[in-house]
């Protein structure tokens, strides 16, 4: 069982490959910086969004525009702060003209927020919106309308989690009523925050040891025994 240190050691380690990441070509070319996440790398609960936005690609920090300014009263009306929490999206990079991520960068990028998921532990994944609630339940074809403020366990990678779909709030910043549903589903978070942490599948046995045939194991004592010979002359020219 990795401490928290040292999860939080493998996710700066994440964050640096992330950070010079050319998988997609168009948006490694078009980014200003790559938007991993922030917050709280030991945190309960996390957020993951769409994708940044002008304004977190500019600052590569996520949510810091209109939508982020919402999520963070919504987090503050339940007691909670942006520290307490992580904050990620399904892609670390800004779509041009924020166009809506494509099925391939969404595949490319999906390694990373896994590797977040894995190493943060949360107890409770909320996703936002459509692009986020359909990768994390792995079904592209059931939206946020029917699935927003019901909770479900789920086994994401090697972890389970409580994963609570409920509508981005760049939704609801034009839309009153999405707003005040917004705001009820958030209401529920502690009391899921306060359940036990869901129990955990067992993990992966190691690998089996390779048990080397035989002969093959003549074979590499031979070369072994031959590399601990002296060098043939013509060896020191190279
Ligand atoms: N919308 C998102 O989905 N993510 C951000 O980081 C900002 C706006």
């Amino acid at each position: 069982m990795p401490s928290a240190e040292e999860r939080r050691d493998e996710l700066k380690a994440v964050f640096r490959q992330a950070s010079v990441c050319t998988r997609c070509p168009q948006l490694a070319s078009t980014r200003q910086t790559v938007v991993f996440g922030s917050g709280n790398a030991n945190a309960d609960l996390m957020f993951v969004g769409e994708a940044p936005g002008a304004n977190e690609d500019k600052q590569g920090v996520p949510f810091v525009g209109q939508a982020g300014k919402l999520l963070e009263q919504l987090l503050n009306e339940i007691g909670l702060q942006r520290s307490d929490v992580f904050i990620a999206n399904v892609l670390k990079c800004r779509p041009p003209g924020n166009r809506d991520p494509l099925p391939q960068e969404i595949d490319n990028c999906q390694d990373y927020l896994f590797r977040q998921l894995e190493l943060i532990e949360p107890k409770v994944v909320c996703t936002l919106g459509n692009f986020s609630t359909k990768l994390l339940r792995a079904d592209p074809s059931t939206g946020i309308t029917k699935l927003h403020g019901r909770e479900e366990l789920r086994v994401i990678g090697p972890r389970a989690v409580r994963l609570f779909p409920i509508y981005h709030p760049a939704a609801a910043l034009y839309t009153r009523s999405l707003l005040d549903t917004l705001r009820e589903d958030f209401a529920r978070l502690p009391d899921l925050l306060a359940l036990d942490p869901p129990p955990q599948p067992e993990p992966e046995p190691p690998p089996e040891p390779v048990v080397e045939e035989p002969e093959l194991v003549e074979e590499i004592e031979e070369i072994e025994a031959a590399e601990r010979e002296p060098a043939p002359p013509q060896l020191g020219l190279f």
